[in-house]
């Protein structure tokens, strides 16, 4: 058996929990989680006592030394984050990096994160898609932007519902106010929603509501590829070039 298992949670309805998730938290002698009281609540909702130990993005580096020290030892410990999967826009990769360098194993369970239904609903491709996870609240933003405004991949954003509209009057500057884009809210909760426009559009439906409220993941389409980056990368003999598009 492995001695960290990260260990998926709901994201909102607390039946997005895997059958290998509920044993492992029920086998492990430690549950490491961003917030005790958070990961309490579900662990009683599974009806299972289990010791807690905060680790999150304040504490992480301080706590990893002895927490090797403990795992090298033959404790087992699960790391979870308030929702989703832990080291996906959350802590995990430091703990996970550490372990593998001391050769403990590592095992990550699949499971619920925000990223795959709001791609999925979104119904832009999903064959190749880059994740971005939080956009930098300032420094580096217009930058960040600037640089994926060609990026022909479908784009996964995360973002909080005080800076959506911020953000997506940001992207129709930046990307033009056609592009097509996805904001699902509040995924697999009771006020669940998707709404899918052009970024213009969007920028001006959710700015004329008085609040908005919950989590959000804002998808966006990538941008068409260009008539010459297209011919690069086609194996065709160039003559195409000279033909209409199809
Ligand atoms: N580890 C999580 C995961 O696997 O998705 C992500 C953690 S990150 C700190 C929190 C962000 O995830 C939120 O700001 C939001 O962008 C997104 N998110 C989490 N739950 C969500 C939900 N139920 N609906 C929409 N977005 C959600």
């Amino acid at each position: 058996a492995a001695a960290l298992t990260l260990v998926p949670t709901p994201i909102g309805n607390l039946e997005d929990i895997t059958l290998r998730a509920i044993r492992t938290l029920r086998e492990v002698d430690l549950v490491l989680c961003e917030d005790t009281r958070t990961s309490g609540r579900l662990l009683q909702h599974l009806e299972l006592k289990k010791p807690l130990l905060a680790y999150h993005l304040h504490n992480e580096h301080k706590q990893v030394p002895h927490l090797l020290e403990r795992l090298a030892k033959g404790e087992r410990m699960a790391l979870v984050s308030d929702a989703g999967t832990p080291g996906i826009s959350d802590p995990g990769f430091l703990l996970v990096r550490e372990c593998l360098a001391r050769g403990l194993a590592v095992e990550c369970l699949p499971g619920p994160t925000a990223l795959v239904p709001a791609l999925l609903k979104s119904g832009f491709g999903a064959e190749r898609f880059a994740f971005e996870g939080f956009l930098p609240a300032k420094k580096g933003r217009q930058t960040r932007l600037q640089e994926l405004a060609r990026e022909t991949r479908t784009l996964i954003f995360y973002e909080s519902p005080h800076r959506i509209v911020k953000t997506l009057t940001q992207l129709a500057e930046v990307f033009g106010p056609e592009r097509p884009a996805s904001v699902s809210r509040e995924l697999t909760k009771l006020f669940e929603e998707t709404l899918t426009a052009p970024l213009g559009e969007l920028a001006a439906l959710l700015g004329a509501r008085p609040a908005i409220k919950g989590e959000i993941v804002l998808v966006v389409e990538g941008a068409k590829q260009e008539r010459s980056e297209r011919s690069k990368y086609n194996s065709r003999d160039d003559r195409d070039d000279d033909l209409p598009d199809d």
